[in-house]
């Protein structure tokens, strides 16, 4: 029996498979090319904030750019008056150049370099510190205004992390911040777990709003606390997860490949997306007996939340032409146009398992199951963009494409390059206007 991981139906993308629009862009382009579908993206925050309000919790949603380059996103975060979380200059200068204000900015990443924190302060932005030796960048940085600042928590439930301040080191940055008075705004705390449970967020949430009480006591503002990115997105239904997860083995793969299922995203999530902030709000920090959203309201501490996949839940699909089909004894390959760095599952050991979805412009009646992995139009035995045998419903033919579902959260364009000199998949934004699907290209042309 081969196993299916099925993603969940989608009206949307049902009504895009069905008719001639992606046959017809894939012709336009002749190569692979991404679809996004803003108007997911605006859902996807308005839930999320919703989920603020209902809890009765003030907050801002700050979309974790690095998820998908598209400007399409970006532009939704400037309309909607959403906040942006960057890492780089040019996360930056993207953000600021799609009309995003510098003070709904917030700058993460690792030791930021001098003049991506002297923009940062000059625009207004927020920048989580990372480390003390960026705490004096920042303290040195000659601008004439204060600089906002938040201190990134060490996570102490996840010690292999990299990022943070440790204890000690937070004692010695409250001190700092207090004696350079005016320089800085001390304005809260942060952190960023990787995984996706829903306590240890919860917990730490907890114990960064006693820390804001403590700065105070310094003369600190400390009135807001970010509690990162990693809010779930539910790709398949829990039962095809869970035969998956058991059943799964080496004679699934092309090559006999293995995989350990624990490097899988997780891709069936009971709680998922604006629904995982709720669970988090709702949940008791440890060794406390009152919900996270009212100690919150009770300590006048706002909440700033950073997704960046959960935005993008249901938000894009990636689309490739079937080149050729050869058969190996019990499946074939299948190879199609583009490559498997636009399916950037491979940097976790790990690969993208919602199915794709196969679409013909030759449909015929006498189908029968034909099973294969896909491969990319490369000279590498790595470049596999599923290396699983895939229950295809029948042979693929050239000229058919292959539609891999759900993947604008860091799957579609984070690795992507033009190896082998292959053309990178074009981007193109599909939406809604007057009861009708319109495409454009996400970026204008250079004339
Ligand atoms: C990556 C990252 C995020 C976004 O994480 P998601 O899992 O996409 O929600 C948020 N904040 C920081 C600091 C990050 O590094």
């Amino acid at each position: 029996m081969a196993l299916t991981l099925p993603a969940h139906p989608d009206p949307l993308h049902d009504g895009l498979a069905a008719g001639d629009l992606l046959h017809d862009l894939s012709h336009a382009f002749g190569g692979p090319f991404h679809f996004v579908l803003p108007e997911r993206f605006d859902a996807n925050l308005a839930a999320f904030r919703t989920a603020l309000d209902e809890a009765g919790v003030e907050g801002t949603v700050y979309f974790a750019k690095k998820a998908n380059k598209a400007a399409a996103f970006v532009e939704r975060c400037a309309h909607a008056g959403a906040g942006v979380d960057v890492a780089s200059h040019g996360e930056l200068r993207e953000a600021l150049g799609h009309g995003v204000r510098g003070e709904d900015l917030v700058v993460t990443g690792p030791a930021k370099a001098e003049p991506l924190l002297r923009v940062a302060a000059l625009q207004g932005a927020l920048i989580a510190v990372d480390s003390l030796d960026e705490l004096s960048r920042i303290l040195h940085l000659d601008v004439p205004r204060p600089v906002r600042i938040l201190l990134r928590r060490f996570p102490p439930t996840h010690t292999g992390s990299r990022f943070g301040l440790t204890d000690d080191q937070l004692d010695t940055a409250l001190l700092r911040c207090a004696a350079a008075k005016e320089r800085v705004r001390m304005e809260g705390f942060s952190f960023h777990l990787s995984g996706y449970d829903v306590q240890p967020r919860t917990d730490l949430a907890g114990e960064l709003v006693e820390l804001c009480l403590k700065a105070r006591l310094l003369g600190l503002q400390a009135d807001r606390i970010s509690i990162g990115g990693g809010f779930a997105v539910d790709y398949v239904p829990a039962e095809a997860w869970h035969t998956f997860l058991a059943e799964q083995g080496p004679d699934d793969y092309h090559a006999r490949k293995s995989f350990s299922t624990s490097d899988f995203y997780p891709y069936h999530s009971p709680v998922a997306g604006a629904d995982a902030l709720r669970a988090i709000l709702a949940a008791r920090p440890h060794g406390t007996g009152e919900p996270l959203a009212g100690r919150l309201r009770e300590a006048g501490v706002m909440l700033l939340l950073e997704p960046g996949r959960a935005l993008l839940a249901g938000a894009g699909s990636s689309v490739f032409a079937v080149q050729g089909v050869k058969d190996r004894p019990g499946y074939g390959i299948v190879t199609v146009d583009g490559s498997s760095l636009s399916l950037s599952e491979q940097w976790f050991n790990s690969e993208y398992l919602p199915d794709p979805l196969l679409l013909t412009p030759h449909p015929d009646q006498d189908a029968a199951e034909y099973r294969a992995c896909v491969g990319g139009a490369s000279c590498l035995d790595s470049d596999l963009l599923t290396w699983r045998k895939i229950a295809f419903p029948r042979r693929p033919r050239v000229g058919d494409l292959l539609v891999y579902p759900n993947t604008a959260g860091y799957q579609m364009d984070s690795n992507e390059s033009p190896f082998h000199d292959l053309p990178l998949p074009a981007k193109v934004v599909i939406h809604h206007e007057n009861g009708r699907l319109r495409w454009r290209l996400d970026r204008r042309p250079a004339l």
